[in-house]
């Protein structure tokens, strides 16, 4: 085995790889992951858009990752 050998790969630090990444370590802390992306920033689709008025569709109380609740009183979320 060499020394990179990782048990999971992800593609992708969007809001999928992020999120898997979390729940990998929080549920299978025992397995070793890496996260490659192909820009030089996390936060995919997010991170590229960047134009005025940019906001989510759905309502960030089910969009959000349950591991971080959205506790904003906004309903739908602006880019940052
Ligand atoms: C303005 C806007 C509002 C949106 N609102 C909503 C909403 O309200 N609800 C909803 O469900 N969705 C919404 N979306 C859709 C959006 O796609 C998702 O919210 C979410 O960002 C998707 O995340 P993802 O990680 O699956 O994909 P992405 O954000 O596209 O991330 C994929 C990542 O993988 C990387 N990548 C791709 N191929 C490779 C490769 N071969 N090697 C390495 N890295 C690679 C990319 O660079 C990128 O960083 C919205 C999108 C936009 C732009």
């Amino acid at each position: 085995m060499s020394n990179n050998h990782v048990d999971v790969l992800i593609i992708g630090a969007g809001l999928s790889g992020i999120g898997a990444a979390c729940h990998l370590t929080r549920k299978s802390p025992n397995r070793s992951y890496a996260i490659l992306e192909r820009r030089e920033r996390i936060g995919g689709t997010w991170d590229l858009f960047k134009y005025p008025g940019i906001r989510s569709d759905s309502d960030m109380f089910t969009l959000g990752y349950s591991f971080r609740p959205w506790t904003d009183p906004k309903v739908l979320a602006d880019g940052p």
